[in-house]
């Protein structure tokens, strides 16, 4: 990579990503591994007349040590300074930056018991952080840039700074900095999304039956008043931004109790710091009542624990597998790459956004339209080449939506 390009990168992120606007203060959480990008980013951002950034780094390194160290209680509390921090820059309508990057393993030898109840604690803190996020109602956006840790478990065979720099041309070519115009091809890319959201919204589908050779038969009710979305959302305040960079997917809202098979994973899930992989569930009337995993059982079983909404659907995803991230046939161990390379399902919190005026509803109504809640919201890729989706109607009427892993529509 060039310094140009990181410049490209960087106001790509600040002008479409976050679409900052004049006199915002943007956050930015980064690892501390990318702190030459996150002042990439901070600098895009002055330049585009923002108040201020706030850069907040994460340290893992420190956090395993601290995982493996620290006596128990300090996992069982979260301190309030962090909750204000964030509530304090919700409420004034900054925008938030997360840089998407981690050693995919790094907590395989951390007891699983102290990272899900870590994880329940502070997404209990933050529960209304994250709410209004998922809601919209500030401008959000993840990308990435490569550590070495995380390059090297993508490209093994590599020495550390091949690896480091091969992952980031990858990673500047599935965001399109590669090419003269990124801010223009963006705005190509969103469209072409939107007219697959469009065609969906129209087609108004009430089921879609998931079918292909590793043994996923899955049926899948969507949510009544259900929308399609892709790359642009909005604030309240009519902002467009784009959520995640890259994106290839047009998602929606399951209804909670309406899912009903089996699904089995198509790519390893890097959560929380740990690889759950080869898995399968089982969904009755929406909650998965089975499950099995070659790895990460443990770590799976208490993700489907952390709280009642946890073990069902709050989001359906598609995406082709001839996608441009798909066939540079790399698994990346993070999801913000492998899931735009793959259909997928999401376990926990639905986004509001993809109901009808789903942002103004209250919790009752949410719950009658069958939208699901949770502390979680976890993606997990299902999608393969021979993946078959059809779209049944309200009065039963078929069409195919996916045939061998890409949209016939
Ligand atoms: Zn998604
Ligand atoms: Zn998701």
């Amino acid at each position: 990579m060039n310094l140009n390009n990181l410049e490209k990168y960087a106001e790509l992120i600040v002008k479409r990503g976050l679409n900052l606007q004049k006199d915002q203060i943007l956050v930015i959480n980064s690892p501390i591994e990318c702190a030459p990008f996150a002042r990439e980013v901070a600098k895009a951002a002055y330049l585009a007349g923002a108040k201020d950034v706030v850069i907040n780094y994460k340290d893992e390194l420190f956090s395993k040590i601290r995982f493996l160290h620290a006596p128990d209680i300090v996992f069982e509390e979260f301190p309030d300074w962090q909750k204000d921090f964030y509530l304090t820059y919700l409420h004034q309508k900054a925008a938030f930056l997360s840089i998407a990057a981690s050693d995919p393993e790094i907590f395989k030898d951390v007891d699983p018991n102290r990272l899900s109840t870590a994880q329940k604690v502070a997404n209990t803190a933050l529960k209304e952080y994250r709410e209004k996020v998922m809601n919209n109602e500030n401008a959000w956006c993840v990308v990435s840039v490569p550590t070495i840790a995380w390059a090297k478990k993508v490209f093994s065979h590599l020495p550390e700074d091949k690896a480091y720099n091969k992952l980031f041309d990858v990673i500047l070519k599935t965001v399109r900095v590669d090419t003269e115009d990124p801010i223009k091809a963006w705005d190509e890319h969103k469209d072409n999304l939107n007219k697959r959201a469009d065609y969906l919204n129209k087609s108004d589908f009430s089921y879609l039956i998931f079918k292909n050779s590793a043994g996923t038969d899955l049926k899948l009710e969507l949510a009544e008043d259900h929308v399609w979305l892709s790359a642009l959302e909005y604030t309240p305040e009519g902002i467009g931004f784009i959520a995640n960079m890259p994106t290839e997917e047009v998602f929606s809202m399951p209804k909670k109790t309406g899912v009903n098979g089996t699904v089995v994973s198509s790519k390893p899930l890097n959560y929380n710091g740990n690889l759950i992989d080869n898995f399968s569930l089982t969904f009755k009337d929406g909650k998965v009542v089975d499950f099995s995993a070659k790895k990460g059982s443990e770590v799976l079983k208490r993700l489907l624990e952390m709280d009642e909404g946890a073990p069902y659907l709050g989001e359906v995803a598609l995406v082709p597998v001839d996608s441009p991230i798909s066939n540079s046939g790399i698994l990346f161990y993070n999801t913000l790459f492998d899931e735009n390379a793959s259909c997928h399902l999401a376990l926990g919190k639905a986004y509001n956004v993809c109901l009808k005026d789903g942002t103004k509803m209250s919790q009752e109504q949410l719950a009658q339209k069958g939208a699901n809640d949770s502390l979680i919201h976890v993606d997990f890729m299902i999608g393969t080449k021979d993946l078959s989706i059809i779209g049944v109607t309200k009065d039963g009427k078929e069409q195919v939506v996916f045939q061998d892993g890409n949209f016939a529509i």
